[in-house]
């Protein structure tokens, strides 16, 4: 059964049972003792449809035409409120670039409510760039048009690639212009704005429980804490009564478990070279959703030290490679922040190792099944992936088209004793054709080698191994140039590539013969192109 836009309805458990601010005015404040504070969307002179996702609006039981009425825009742009909508920004603070940053909060985020679709499942709405919050500080509470084309389009990518991430249910151009000194140089632009709709089953960050750690505010701590068991893990908390009894035992398996997820989503973003930029304690939902598509980027050329945000690049904080340590950091500030419920240090950080272990683990058995290996056997295999990685970064490899390169050779008929074949298979990935000096391909090929006889022991058909390192490697991923061309047209009221994009991205393991240009290796006029690779956090 599909709604309309009127017969959604809304359930808003966040705001029916946590601490509301009690000042309704908007304007920028401090925010004590509260998890939230109402506030209305700022309406949009001339709002229009830039572009919606089938599957998101499918979570909302919202078929395609409702998407399609005027209703749809009004409403996910914020000029209309419907019926059961009590919208409100949430409070949190957060850890930025390593440092303790004080209150934040939804500076340019809305919540609209919470509908509980057909399956049960709930979904909260947000609007991002809807007007200024209580928690925009000196911010306008906009987003301009790139920065959502890039969040709208990444977050339905992931989706489609099968990474945890919030959804995105719309982009809306507003009409109105917005300004922005992207690069922090005194040299502001007018920029066009517009309104991504999000939903995820809820946004709570990090930062939601540090927030009142560090405010000493222990009694709304728990308040939060006990609702988000509930609420996002239930399965965690069993009947009422044992919940009450064991309540910091439960806040501890609370936390495994946060620890756990994030582990499983940072494999997920080595495996497909996604790279955050922004891992702050903010932007990090308890989850293990990825959230906050900022100055994101995928790593072409594979390099660990490689980082999009330009904010961040003499540091490299949030470098590829640095991510599953990052996000450990942040676990241990999350773990400081519900010190106060457990007071148990020992078993904290018995947790921040599960989360060590858990990574390894799956990191290992990720990258055993990008190489189409049965199982990852530690006495061959660690090594086996380490000189990969090592070789991989030595001459500028494109790391998606490589592997699926690799995954076309058959090591039962082909001879690597030949540079020339290698040279047939893998042309196409290397930036630099200079790079490929004797000694290198000399190092490929040996690697090869290795690589061919680790299979045979597996002794799994050349088919049946290519479609298992198919279903691992994407073919399509939204590479930052593509994103910034789709910027350029809608920059110009052509949306035609963002939708084109957003259906490429829904097959991303397959091959698309019509759409081969797609998948090859970053343009060169693309290496330094603002947007292209270098985005900043001004969006
Ligand atoms: P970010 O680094 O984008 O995750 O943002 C960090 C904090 O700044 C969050 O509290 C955001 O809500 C806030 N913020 C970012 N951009 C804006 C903006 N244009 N207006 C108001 N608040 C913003
Ligand atoms: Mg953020």
């Amino acid at each position: 059964m599909h709604n309309t836009i009127s017969s959604l309805t809304f359930d808003n458990t966040f705001i029916r049972e946590l601490p509301a601010d009690n000042e309704t005015v908007n304007y920028r404040r401090q925010v004590a003792g509260a998890c939230y504070s109402r506030v209305k969307p700022t309406p949009a002179a001339y709002p229009k449809l830039v572009a919606y996702s089938k599957e998101a609006a499918a979570l909302l039981d919202l078929s395609e035409t409702a998407c399609k009425t005027d209703e749809f825009t009004q409403v996910f742009v914020g000029n209309k409120l419907l019926s059961g909508m009590d919208s409100y920004s949430a409070c949190y603070g957060g850890h930025q670039f390593g440092n303790w940053a004080g209150q934040l909060g939804d500076g340019r985020a809305i919540n609209l409510g919470e509908i509980v679709n057909n399956k049960s499942e709930r979904w909260t709405l947000q609007l991002k760039g809807a007007g200024p919050t209580p928690y925009s500080r000196n911010a306008d509470g906009l987003a301009v048009l790139r920065s959502s084309v890039r969040e709208f389009l990444c977050s339905e990518a992931m989706f489609h690639l099968g990474i945890p991430t919030t959804r995105a249910l719309s982009i809306i151009a507003t009409g109105e212009m917005v300004e922005r000194d992207m690069f922090y140089d005194g040299h502001p632009k007018e920029e066009q704005g517009a309104v991504v709709c999000r939903l995820a089953p809820s946004f709570t960050r990090f930062g939601n429980f540090e927030i009142f750690a560090f405010r000493n505010d222990i009694a709304t701590l728990k308040k939060l804490l006990d609702y988000t068991i509930k609420t996002d893990f239930p399965y965690l908390a069993g009947d009422s009564a044992y919940f009450k009894e064991l309540s910091n035992k439960i806040y501890l398996k609370w936390f495994e478990e946060v620890c756990k997820r994030t582990a499983d989503m940072v494999v997920e973003w080595m495996r497909v070279g996604f790279v955050h930029g922004v891992m702050n304690t903010d932007n990090m939902s308890i989850l293990g959703l990825t959230i906050d598509y900022g100055p994101y980027g995928w790593i072409e050329n594979y390099d660990p030290n490689w980082t999009p945000n330009t904010t961040d690049a003499k540091s490299r904080r949030y470098r590829f490679g640095n991510q599953p340590a990052i996000a450990k950091w942040n676990l241990a500030q999350l773990a400081n922040a519900i010190y106060p419920l457990i007071e148990d240090v020992d078993s904290l950080q018995q947790a921040l190792v599960l989360y060590s272990t858990r990574f390894q683990e799956q990191w290992q058995n990720m990258m055993a099944s990008k190489l189409g290996l049965r199982a990852f056997e530690p006495e061959n295999d660690k090594i086996l992936i380490s000189d990969l990685l090592n070789i991989l970064s030595l001459v500028e490899t494109d790391m998606t088209l490589f592997f699926r390169k690799l995954a076309l050779v058959d090591f039962q008929s082909d001879d690597f004793t030949s540079q020339d074949i290698l040279l047939k298979y893998f042309i196409d990935v290397y930036y630099v054709p200079s790079q490929l000096t004797s000694s290198y391909l000399e190092q490929i090929t040996d690697w090869l080698k290795h690589y061919a006889k680790r299979l045979s022991k597996d002794n799994l058909p050349h088919q049946a191994k290519r479609l298992q390192m198919d279903a691992r490697n994407p073919k399509y991923v939204l590479r930052n140039y593509l994103a910034q061309l789709a910027i350029d047209k809608a920059e110009q009221g052509d949306f035609s590539l963002i939708d084109k994009l957003l259906e490429l991205l829904r097959h991303p393991y397959s091959e698309q013969p019509d759409n081969e240009k797609f998948s090859q290796k970053r343009p060169d006029w693309a290496r330094n192109r603002i947007g292209c690779s270098m985005l900043s956090c001004s969006s």
